[in-house]
């Protein structure tokens, strides 16, 4: 048996589980007495830890703490022996060797083990913290790259501001009393909510502790925050990618209770959402039907509501555009449900913007229009046919031949330019670019797949420019062009 038969087997890339741990008046073994273990043993004694540590020699920090009494000092050599009764060892020498041994022993007894420095040998890493009182913020690449643990601790530190410890601390003062004023779990969260979107974290910032603890008093003394008032709030989650939603989709997502969302939204949005929300996928199939699954997200939304939850109706992109966000509005307000609208970033402006295309450049176009590929075979030609109006076809990925043919029949020019964009915004997007001639084979020869939005007309051809230069950058195959 090798000595590494102890560890369980090392998979670097299976996510860490994160944990405080509560050490206090616990038995830590801390091997080595240089620089090094002392600035562990100084975590460790903050954190209220019984610490022993394993050196023959002490630099003067540790040396000092031992003759104050504040840690004991085993002046032998390590010994597994010493591990009896510990919580936690810390393999802080310089001697790899030793380190490893310390750890296998560890391993061996069921202990956790942190070796400074070394992440393959640590069954529990020491991560880069920010600490306010009794909020903390803890950093962790898994070892990969302590470099960047520390700058992003540096950006924490500048942005947690002081006052989160005082106001960390008067919700622990206060901790028994909210709790008997508001017994219920979901009106606790409320009361906090109101509190945090209140003065008083202002208040504290200014320094100003008797106003704040007037203000909390105040709260306290309010009425539950009414449980039984649902709400519905329709938000918009953009084109794709995550950083194209709102502070204010965002904050949204991060205090829901139920998210009902389409199948366009990804999972990249969804790992925003507050992690006790409960996820509907109620996306429309293709094929499905439709009025169905709209009568479910309307009964849905009146239930959840109902109950006093705060729902989110997600969609992609902007819930107002080709969506049923509107028959929605009207749903609620004739059911008095509070409802709000928070928009999205359309896809049609999401994906130009991705591709380099001014929708509106006043060089080729004096307006947009947005249409659904199911319409454009309905419209008349005064809506479609001028060269200086720019046309965004939303849901035509399937129908992209039909398309181009119906636009040329309606008087749009053969040679105008146009634009696919498949998965705007998001890793995967593929740009095809051609006239509206040339769409039907395009299509054909690179089975276009929805999300898919194609623009027609004379800035179309922006994206040509755009995309070749970028074809150019990456040589990345996610670009087509029939010319
Ligand atoms: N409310 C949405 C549109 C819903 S209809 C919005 O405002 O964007 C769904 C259509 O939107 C898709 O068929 C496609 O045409 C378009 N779409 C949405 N996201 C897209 C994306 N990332 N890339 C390309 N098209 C997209």
């Amino acid at each position: 048996m090798t000595p590494m038969s102890a560890y369980p087997p090392s998979h670097a890339s299976t996510p860490l589980f994160p944990l405080f741990a509560d050490l206090d008046g616990r038995a830590v073994l801390v091997v080595g007495g240089g620089k090094v273990a002392r600035r562990k043993v100084e975590a460790l004694l903050e954190a209220g830890a019984a610490v022993t540590i394993v050196a023959a020699a002490l630099e003067p920090g540790l040396n000092q703490l031992a003759l104050l009494g504040c840690i004991r000092q085993h002046r032998n050599a390590f010994d597994p022996a010493q591990l009896d009764g510990v919580w936690l060892v810390v393999a802080a020498s310089d001697d790899r060797r030793l380190n490893r041994e310390v750890a296998d022993a560890a391993a061996a007894r069921r202990i956790f083990a942190n070796v400074v420095d070394d992440a393959e040998l640590s069954s529990v890493h020491a991560p880069a913290r920010v600490r306010r009182g009794h909020l903390q913020v803890a950093v962790s690449t898994r070892g990969a790259a302590p470099v960047l643990a520390r700058r992003l601790r540096e950006r924490l530190e500048a942005e947690l501001d002081e006052s989160l410890g005082a106001l960390t601390a008067l919700f622990a003062a206060q901790r028994a009393r909210i709790g008997s004023r508001f017994p219920r779990p979901g009106q606790r969260r409320r009361f906090f909510e109101r509190l945090l979107d209140g003065d008083l974290p202002r208040l504290l910032r200014a320094g100003e502790h008797d106003r704040a603890h007037a203000y909390f008093e105040a709260e306290l003394a309010q009425d539950p925050p009414a449980a039984t008032t649902g709400s519905v709030t329709l938000v918009g989650a953009g084109p794709g990618d995550p950083a194209l939603l709102t502070l204010k989709a965002l904050r949204a997502l991060q205090t829901a209770d139920v998210i009902l969302h389409d199948r366009l939204v990804g999972p990249r949005v969804l790992d925003l959402a507050r992690r006790d929300a409960e996820l509907v996928n109620v996306g429309k199939r293709v094929g499905g039907d439709h009025r169905a699954t709209q009568n479910r997200i309307h009964s849905l939304m009146l239930q959840h509501a109902r109950a006093g939850r705060r729902v989110v109706r997600l969609q992609g992109g902007d819930p107002l555009v080709f969506g049923r966000g509107g028959e929605e509005l009207d749903f609620l307000h004739a059911h008095g449900i509070p409802c709000e609208v928070i928009p999205g970033i359309t896809a049609a402006l999401g994906c130009a913007a991705d591709a380099g295309i001014a929708l509106t450049d006043r060089r080729h176009a004096r307006g947009v229009t947005l249409l659904s590929g199911r319409d454009v075979a309905t419209l008349d030609r005064a809506a479609v046919a001028a060269a200086d109006r720019t046309l965004a076809i939303y849901m035509g990925a399937g129908e992209l031949d039909a398309i181009a043919r119906t636009l040329i029949a309606h008087g749009r020019a053969a040679n105008a330019p146009c634009v696919v964009i498949e998965n705007g915004t998001l890793p995967e997007r593929r740009i095809l670019t051609g006239t509206l001639a040339e769409l039907p084979a395009l299509a054909r020869a690179h089975v276009v797949h929805a999300p898919a939005l194609l623009i027609v007309g004379e800035v179309a051809a922006g994206a040509r420019r755009a995309t070749r230069a970028e074809r150019c950058r990456n040589g990345a195959p996610t670009v087509a062009c029939a010319a």
